[in-house]
């Protein structure tokens, strides 16, 4: 590889593992229903203030051995684990895309599917503020991707909502119980507005087939308390980047076995 690409990589790896660590702040205090931006990152234990040179992310971690400096709590591997994580995702969405304004609205859209999974897998809830102002943007967005015809994001919308509606309406009408989260539909509409109508029904099939391949484990280990339902936001997430990197390809593919040649 040319040391040029190696060194963007490099860059946008470490910007995505900054830009994790604000993700990080997110996922603590959204649910909280503080500010994001003020104050100053702080021990939850102990509430000292974070220096800035304690503030790198990742290498902080490693460097206090996952303690904070002042009381040594121990910090979560999570926060690193975040950091790391959006990292690598900026670095496969440029790698995918290259140096184009899609790729900053992918960014955009990972940042946001990372905060949702991580405050779904604590409080089993998809806030508001994300996911409703997430429709707005992604439709907006669609004007970035030449690929994506704001129509397409317009029906994206409306087919996103629509379909998990339908869904939850049928199970509560069949099992008087109510199964999906309105979280869900609103994620789903954000995911239509971010990637088009014809990403709803793929999501939709990989979310469920990683739901099913984990839940059905986690269902037989936890036993009885089989009305508490795993969320399923994060696996949302999980399909709509797996449709983003691999879902042309394996809709090729796809048509490929079930179409015979020439056909
Ligand atoms: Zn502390």
């Amino acid at each position: 590889m040319p040391i040029f690409l190696v060194l963007t990589l490099l860059f946008v790896f470490i910007f995505g593992t900054i830009i994790g660590s604000f993700l990080n702040v997110c996922i603590y205090r959204i649910p909280a229903g503080q500010s994001i931006v003020r104050p100053a990152s702080r021990c939850p234990q102990c509430g000292t203030a974070i220096r800035w040179y304690q503030n790198f992310p990742v290498l902080s971690w490693v460097a206090l051995k996952g303690k904070c400096a002042s009381c040594k709590a121990a910090i979560p591997w999570r926060y690193p684990m975040v950091e790391i994580l959006t990292g690598l995702l900026f670095v496969g969405v440029l790698w995918k895309f290259g140096l184009h304004p899609a790729t900053l609205v992918y960014w955009l859209l990972a940042a946001a599917l990372i905060v949702i999974t991580f405050i779904d897998l604590d409080h089993q809830i998809i806030p508001d503020v994300i996911s409703l102002p997430g429709i707005v943007v992604g439709f907006l967005c669609s004007f970035l991707v030449p690929w994506l015809p704001w129509v397409d994001s317009l029906i994206g919308i409306v087919v996103g909502g629509g379909s998990l509606l339908l869904v939850a309406l049928a199970y509560e009408f069949l099992t008087k119980k109510e199964g999906m989260g309105g979280g869900d539909i609103k994620l789903l509409a954000m995911l239509g507005a971010f990637l088009g109508w014809q990403a709803v029904f793929p999501i939709i099939f990989f979310s469920s087939l990683v739901g099913t391949a984990i839940g059905i484990p986690v269902m037989i280990t936890r036993k009885a308390d089989s009305k508490l339902a795993l969320p399923f936001g994060p696996f949302l997430a999980v399909g709509a980047l797996f449709y983003l990197f691999w879902g042309q390809a394996v809709i090729r593919w796809y048509w490929s076995i079930s179409l015979p040649a020439g056909g």
